[in-house]
């Protein structure tokens, strides 16, 4: 008995080294290959029946939502709806299964949720296979009228629903930057809306140091270069050149500057 507890025992610990000697060599194709795993894992923490939620589900989205809150889920849902369609068609891409949403009524719950520290703003965001959108009675400028008008116009549901479609298509092989870039794109795009366009950039961070330190750097100059980036190689190459390079991570490729511009 002990014996065979040996084997095994000896057995797991190849198996883990192999796995730390892969990861060394081929960090892109371990990533993809365990990220869905990962991701769902993930996910289940970030929503799991919270008390006094309800739902509304229907083909393309499921919403969870505070019981009070019914009014936002249906602008959520009209959100999602009226431009869904225009950033899965960019992608070339239609979810294998409804959308799950997940609307907090109070920042604080929504960055525990999705662990990220307590004074940093949040509006909406994506973690692990879920969208999650604060309450918009809970934005610092929210105002007492037409709450409705104030939400479509500044929705994070096409920043957010980017966010899912560059995570799914490359398996979580891609850069802070490259998806915060592509997202705030298709913000512009989509909604004509360019929210960094005051910000100066005196000195550019390299590709690099947006790679490796986004957290980091200031976070509105890096948002900027991110946005001017990726609308450059879109400017350049057309659409199609930035969702082959995405296809192209999803199957375990890194990106670097190189890859980015022909
Ligand atoms: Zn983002």
């Amino acid at each position: 008995m002990r014996y065979k507890r040996n084997i095994l025992a000896s057995i797991a610990v190849m198996l883990c080294a192999m796995l730390v000697v892969a990861f060394c060599f081929f960090p892109g194709k371990i990533k993809v290959t365990f990220y869905p795993l990962i991701k769902a894992v993930g996910g289940a923490m970030v929503y799991d029946g919270n008390e006094g939620y309800g739902s509304i589900s229907c083909n393309d989205f499921i919403i969870e939502y505070p019981e009070d809150k019914r009014d936002v889920a249906y602008m959520v849902l009209d959100s999602m709806e009226s431009d869904s369609r225009q950033v899965y068609d960019f992608f070339s891409y239609r979810p294998a299964k409804p959308v799950e949403i997940i609307i907090y009524d109070n920042a604080d719950d929504m960055r525990d949720a999705l662990h990220i520290s307590r004074n940093r703003t949040v509006q909406g965001a994506y973690y692990m296979g879920k969208i999650t959108i604060l309450s918009p009675y809970a934005w610092p400028d929210a105002p007492k009228t037409d709450m409705e008008g104030y939400f479509r116009a500044s929705s994070p549901v096409v920043h957010e629903l980017t966010h899912m479609v560059v995570d799914e298509i490359t398996r979580g092989n891609v850069p802070v930057w490259l998806t915060e870039g592509i997202a705030t794109y298709m913000e512009y795009r989509i909604m004509g809306y360019d929210w960094t366009a005051d910000i100066d950039v005196e000195e550019p961070y390299s590709i690099e140091q947006l790679t490796k330190d986004f957290d980091k750097l200031d976070e509105y100059q890096a948002y900027r270069q991110s946005f001017l980036i990726v609308k450059d190689m879109v400017d350049r190459y057309g659409d199609e050149y930035i969702v082959d390079i995405l296809n192209s991570m999803g199957y375990g490729k890194e990106i670097g500057a190189k890859l980015l511009y022909k």
